[in-house]
């Protein structure tokens, strides 16, 4: 048994301050107010020093950290974004690798796999996305018709790991590769991205529909309508689903997201539908002169955003300053939504009896002070 004392636990709907959060193996048993829980004498006390204890961030979509991709080094990568608090991690490679590069990430995360206890499955961006979407576009390799060899290749390698495809409805011959992948992997997931669908192509998905949309405002088009009226799109289509999650980058200056933006789309879609993600990468380009001051942005050879260089308490840290939420909230952003959105809900991305104990220490502008994983503190 462990005891964690001295901590704030952040809660679906509140804080325990000054609270006990008590955990046998790697599971969290209970947990309230200090002066109401009796610790076990046996149990082995763990201090939180006054910080908010709340559940591991869950990072859906992260290609990259320091220098190591999570396609290419999935051990390191899932490394660095444990020590800054990410205790689940899908591996992200995305539209811009080609064929071959696509089916070595697969086997490569797939030997990962077991290896890293935070490195949770795949989030394919692409291939099948709409190619002048996106960084590096001009670079797409994926512009040639969809080809049944290719598509059956990828989602054969890429088999139960893969938790997300990120799909462009407006691709032709897409039916059959959304047929495909939920034969090979029925609990796959679909997300709308590097898109420019309209709401009628996007609901034309029947069975396949999105349950997520990749970067809200990010890398998404309109198709033109009557002059001087407003184009409707992939964001306009998930801001009007009620069900469907809208993954969010938060830098420090509102660049991918302005904070206006931000605003809006938690007043629309509502707290308990939008996911932080990083959308972190790893990236040699210099940065335009005009945001060469801001250290948390990546930029393509074309001087085109491409990801951040952000870790997922960064991004809370960002989205309280640029929306006035709370920590908690914060919380339920960056950890509760997406463990939701992927079905891992009952498991991870909350305190609650029963679940796993993967947590975050951290102050009050998310500085990660501690990280537990299965009920074991890690050492770095
Ligand atoms: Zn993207």
């Amino acid at each position: 048994m462990k005891a964690i004392v001295n901590g704030n636990i952040v809660l679906e709907n509140g804080i325990i301050w000054d609270g006990v959060l008590l955990i046998d193996g790697n599971k969290i048993v209970s947990f309230g107010k200090s002066a109401d829980v009796q610790i076990p004498e046996n149990a082995d006390i763990i201090d939180a020093e006054g910080t908010y204890v709340g559940p591991g961030f869950v990072d859906i979509h992260v290609h990259g950290g320091q220098t190591y991709q999570t396609y290419e080094n999935p051990v390191e990568a899932c490394r660095f974004f444990l020590q800054n608090g990410t205790t689940s991690i899908l591996a992200t490679p995305s539209y811009g690798r080609n064929f071959q590069e696509f089916l070595e990430a697969f086997r490569v995360i797939d030997d990962a796999m077991g290896k890293v206890k935070n490195l949770k499955g795949i989030y394919c961006e692409g291939p099948y996305t709409n190619p002048n979407y996106g960084a590096c576009a001009d670079r797409n390799p994926w512009r040639h018709p969809i080809c049944e060899k290719e598509y059956k290749a990828l989602v054969d390698a890429a088999g139960k790991n893969v938790k997300v495809w990120a799909i462009a409805p407006e691709r032709e011959g897409l039916f059959p590769f959304l047929e495909y992948a939920r034969k090979v992997n029925p609990d796959v997931i679909f997300a709308l991205g590097h898109s420019e669908a309209t709401p009628m192509q996007i609901c034309a998905l029947g069975k396949y529909k999105p349950k997520i949309q990749t970067h809200s405002m990010c890398a998404t088009g309109r198709l033109p309508v009557f002059g001087g009226t407003r184009g409707y799109g992939p964001d306009e289509y998930c801001f009007r689903e009620p069900d469907m999650f809208a993954e969010v980058i938060s830098d420090s200056c509102g660049i991918h997201v302005h904070p206006t933006m931000l605003q809006l789309l938690i007043h629309t879609k509502g707290v308990h539908r939008v996911i932080l993600i990083t959308d972190s990468t790893v990236s040699q380009e210099a940065s335009p002169q005009e945001y060469a001051h801001i250290d948390d942005l990546n930029f393509d050879h074309n001087g085109g955003l491409s990801g951040s260089k952000l870790t997922m308490n960064l991004a809370c840290r960002n989205i309280m300053a640029h929306t006035n939420c709370g920590i908690a909230q914060a919380f339920i952003m960056a950890s509760t939504n997406p463990a939701k959105a992927l079905g891992m809900g009952d498991e991870i991305g909350s305190i609650e009896a029963g679940k796993i104990a993967d947590l975050v220490f951290v102050n009050d502008r998310f500085d990660v002070k501690q990280v537990m994983l299965g009920g074991e503190i890690c050492k770095f």
